[in-house]
């Protein structure tokens, strides 16, 4: 543990869990947070007006002893990952949400994954239970199968039948919280000076300024304490609670909303709390120059499948880490397969952390980030905003519309073999905003180009919600208002004839790609 390590064990104490809900959609994330949450309000306390700051405590009888419970607020893996992504991880336990009448769902698997990577154990609250079509034992069963194995069965991780509509078992779901908090993780922290943590949301009020909730990771917080959370800072005016009551200290693992900010954090910025006032406003200061800078330059540099194997060459690295995203099922199930067949060399690993159904999306992104790893895009392609987001991050993403090309390109990576001389890049992406029928053309698609560049003499397929639905079609005809034209650049518009094909609706996309020469290093 790094404070252990900073600190040596008599100054720390023992801290709350910080809990995170995650799971399918409508499998109950909400209810159920807010089920803990009532189950939890003192009978007559406070009018029971809670407040959303983004975490709240619980409080719990232990074994004698009255145990507190941070819960964060905002439910599902996509904040949990951004986060990671910017470098904080709160969360110390995940509770995975599973209705006990759908059974496990894509969601749910993307939900794990994402717990997994980041090291965070897991409590299933199998949720529903009250329905007449439950089946508790259906989805211990299909868990199974993605590692979790209950401990009813010999495995290790806590299964609690609930319903949050009912608020049945919810007490038991905070008692395996604390099992598994107890049982692996020391969660020690020192109270006794400066406080730092972690900013886990934050907005501008019209009366109150910045208003950040933060987690108190370290340390105790003061009202009048100088702070700085990414680049901004101030002093601590006010604090608040879930419960809307004003506090003037918070110790380890708890939440609070702070106000006095200059400016408003991001999620996952970290705050520290400075000696003088004037080390906040430098500090933020100098963190603002570095980000100006940073965004002045390039993306930033990512590890590529080439880079991997460059550095395999020199041993500087063991794993190489993927996330495979297909149209259907079976592709994924199949290729993920052949890929773990490869035969390599004892040193090196290969790790499929995450593995999906459907068109690539930013939380895929984000998760390659954090963890360095490659997408490979089978038959889909990444929407709008995770085109966006892995450009700016410069994380690798492959598409490949056979396995074998996949399972080529990745087993000669991992043989320290660099790729052929020519590859397929992705040159351009049209938007189609209307269908003009032709007799003479056939169908043609009236689009604006949303990225690169589109070329009469490029191969073209077509997408349909990220799937591929045509591949190595031949652009028949390209045209701005009447001229026909060879090229047509990002934000103008264009007419695209596909020949005899003619299956395009408004809202598909149209990518193209060119052979190009690989250069070599
Ligand atoms: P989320 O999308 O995972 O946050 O799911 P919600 O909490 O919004 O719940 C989705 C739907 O399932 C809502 O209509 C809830 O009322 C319902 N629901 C949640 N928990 C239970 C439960 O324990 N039993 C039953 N019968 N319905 C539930």
């Amino acid at each position: 543990d790094q404070e252990a390590e900073d600190e040596g064990d008599d100054v720390l104490e023992i801290r709350p869990p910080v809990v995170t809900v995650m799971g399918h959609v409508d499998h109950g994330k909400t209810r159920l947070l807010d089920a803990i949450r009532n189950a939890n309000v003192v009978e007559g306390e406070a009018g029971g007006i809670t407040q959303h700051i983004g975490a709240y405590q619980v409080w719990h009888e232990h074994e004698g002893i009255e145990r507190a419970i941070t819960f964060i607020d905002t439910p599902g893996h996509e904040a949990f990952t951004a986060m990671r992504a910017r470098g904080a991880q709160v969360t110390d336990i995940a509770i995975l949400v599973v209705a006990a009448d759908d059974g496990i769902m894509p969601q749910t698997v993307e939900a794990l994954n994402h717990a997994q990577a980041a090291n965070v154990p897991i409590v299933v609250a199998v949720n529903k239970v009250d329905k007449e079509d439950a089946n508790p034992s259906k989805v211990r069963a299909q868990l199974t199968e993605y590692g979790l194995v209950a401990e009813e069965f010999g495995g290790d991780t806590m299964f609690v039948d609930v319903s949050a509509r009912n608020n049945l078992n919810i007490d038991s779901l905070i008692e395996a919280v604390l099992l598994t908090a107890d049982a692996g993780l020391d969660l020690r922290a020192n109270p006794n000076k400066e406080a730092r943590g972690i900013a886990i949301e934050a907005k501008l009020d019209k009366g109150r300024g910045a208003v950040a909730t933060v987690l108190i990771q370290s340390g105790t917080l003061r009202v009048g304490d100088p702070i700085v959370a990414g680049t901004a800072y101030g002093r601590v005016r006010a604090m608040l609670d879930e419960n809307g009551q004003v506090v003037t200290e918070a110790e380890p693992s708890r939440p609070v909303q702070v106000q006095g900010l200059s400016s408003v954090p991001r999620a996952g910025d970290t705050f520290i709390v400075t000696e003088e006032d004037r080390t906040a406003r430098q500090i933020a200061e100098k963190r603002e120059a570095v980000e100006r800078n940073a965004s002045l330059a390039k993306s930033r540099k990512r590890i590529s499948l080439e880079d991997f194997t460059r550095a395999l060459e020199e041993g500087k690295v063991e794993s190489l880490n993927l996330i495979i995203k297909g149209d259907v099922s079976g592709a994924v199930e199949a290729l993920e397969e052949s890929l773990l067949k490869i035969d390599v060399d004892d040193s090196v690993q290969l790790r499929i952390i995450h593995r999906g159904v459907g068109a690539i999306t930013e939380s895929d992104v984000n998760l390659a980030t954090v963890d360095n790893a490659i997408i490979i895009g089978f038959n889909v392609r990444p929407d709008t905003k995770a085109r966006e987001r892995a450009a700016r991050e410069g994380v690798d993403v492959r598409f490949y519309s056979v396995i074998y090309g996949a399972l080529e390109d990745i087993e000669n990576s991992l043989k320290g073999m660099l790729k052929p001389e020519f590859e397929e890049v992705q040159s351009g992406v049209a938007e189609i905003r209307e269908v003009f029928r032709s007799s003479k053309f056939g169908n043609i698609a009236g689009c604006i180009v949303r990225s690169g560049t589109i070329t009469r003499n490029a191969t073209a397929r077509v997408i349909r919600d990220g799937i591929v639905i045509a591949d190595n079609l031949a652009i028949d005809s390209l045209r701005r208002f009447k001229d026909d034209v060879t090229e047509v650049r990002t934000d103008f518009e264009c007419g695209i004839g596909l020949g005899k094909y003619n299956d395009i609706q408004i809202g598909d996309e149209i990518e193209t790609t060119e052979l190009v020469e690989k250069p070599r290093v």
